[in-house]
């Protein structure tokens, strides 16, 4: 390896934020946190930025960004600190740039990620609803420019590493039968479905085996987020929803698997730690230490799989007609599921609804096509309205 390559972190606050930081900085000699970026945390930023000395930072407020500044400054940190949407597209299509973590969580990803695709940058990709809500629009970006995307979400990142020696020509001419997206199903896999409307934020956040920000806990408590992975695993890897499956287990050790032709099934295993997808996809294709510890089969002992429930997890079954529909659907299914998470977490929807709403908005808003960003940016807002008529609640009251 040359040059030292400059990582832009868009999240940088957040929980795949903090777990690329601590990667980076274990490889000073390859990678330098060249910017960092956060929504308003402005302590957490102003730590991380002392710690790593990026060149930039940014926060979404001015306020907060001047505030920023004035406590680098006096701390003698030479740090330039930018503020709004915009200075996240700077960052992330910065000449300087070699790589960019897409690590915001929501919508709100979706405008530097793109920028990065048409940047052609190493784009590391944690951000799914960007690519969930803008697909069509995104991999065109991506395959126009010749940006590089690798998958940090788990189990993309194991399929994609089960499909290192595939070669062009898509998943069946190279024997590809089936990819098989596990998950552990959640806080509430056997909770009795009637105890479900009194479950409470933080219930719904305790993941059994991930520590992961406040969104994706609660999606991964619906089992939406497997929903998300789904349409995501089909425009990652070229796949048609009847070759992608989905399957339970427990102890989120098997990250992912891909069926070959010849009866074959790759797996990649690990702890369930994302700084090893993290680590997987900076250094690609080399291997570099990630700081996770060794898998300890023995010590766990078993590992258990069984079929999802399509009843209890109604998101799944969603996941799969909204892949079906394509065009704007997966836009509107993502945007009512960030209107319904929110709501829950700010207790304002009890956590059994949360799927209705998504439900009652598809119904709501008929897919259109998803051919360029206004299109999409036009379903993300109609769906949210709608969502919050679903929520009893006018948009402008609410948000
Ligand atoms: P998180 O809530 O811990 O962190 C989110 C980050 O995004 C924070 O730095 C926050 O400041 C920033 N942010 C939020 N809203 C913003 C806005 N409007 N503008 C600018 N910045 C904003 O989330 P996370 O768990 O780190 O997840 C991040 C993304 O990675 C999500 O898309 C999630 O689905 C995906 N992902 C996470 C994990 C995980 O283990 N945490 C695993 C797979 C995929
Ligand atoms: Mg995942």
């Amino acid at each position: 390896m040359s040059r030292i390559q400059n990582v832009a972190v868009l999240g940088a606050t957040g929980s795949i934020g903090r777990s690329t930081l601590d990667v980076i900085a274990r490889h000073p000699g390859r990678f330098r946190a060249f910017a960092l970026t956060a929504n308003a945390q402005l302590d957490e930023l102003f730590e991380l930025a002392v710690r790593h000395r990026p060149r930039f930072a940014a926060l979404a407020g001015e306020r907060e960004a001047r505030a920023l500044r004035e406590r680098l400054a006096a701390a003698g940190c030479p740090v330039e600190v930018l503020s709004g949407p915009a200075a996240l597209v700077t960052v992330a299509a910065h000449p300087e740039v070699d790589a960019v973590m897409a690590a915001i969580v929501g919508a709100a990803g979706l405008a530097p990620t793109l920028a990065a695709a048409r940047a052609a940058k190493k784009i590391l990709l944690a951000n799914k609803e960007a690519l969930v809500m803008a697909a069509p629009v995104f991999m065109a970006a991506v395959r126009e420019s010749g940006a590089a995307l690798l998958p940090i979400d788990s189990e993309h990142n194991a399929v994609f590493q089960c499909l290192s020696q595939a070669r062009s020509g898509g998943l069946a001419a190279n024997g590809v039968r089936k990819i098989v997206l596990t998950g552990s199903g959640g806080p509430f896999r056997s909770r009795p479905l009637a105890a479900l409307a009194a479950v409470t934020p933080d219930e719904a956040c305790a993941h059994p085996t991930w520590r992961m920000g406040r969104k994706i806990s609660v999606d991964s408590a619906t089992m939406m987020n497997k929903a998300l992975e789904i349409i995501e695993a089909a425009w990652l890897f070229g796949a048609g929803a009847e070759s992608i499956e989905v399957l339970v287990h427990p102890q989120s050790v098997v990250h992912s698997m891909v069926t070959y032709a010849d009866g074959s099934v790759l797996a990649q295993l690990g702890n369930p730690d994302m700084r090893t997808p993290i680590a997987q996809a900076l250094a690609h294709p080399d291997r570099i230490d990630a700081g996770v510890a060794a898998l300890d089969l023995a010590r766990i002992g078993g590992l258990t799989f069984e079929a999802p429930d399509f009843a209890r997890f109604r998101a799944l079954a969603l996941g799969y007609e909204v892949l079906a529909a394509g065009g704007t659907a997966p836009a509107v299914f993502n945007a009512a599921n960030e209107v319904a998470v929110a709501a829950f977490l700010a207790r304002d929807l009890p956590f059994d609804r949360i799927t209705d709403v998504i439900e009652s908005t598809l119904a709501r808003i008929a897919a259109g096509p998803a051919g360029s960003l206004a299109e999409v940016l036009e379903a993300d807002r109609l769906a949210r309205e709608a969502a919050h008529r679903a929520l009893g609640r006018p948009l402008s009251a609410a948000s």
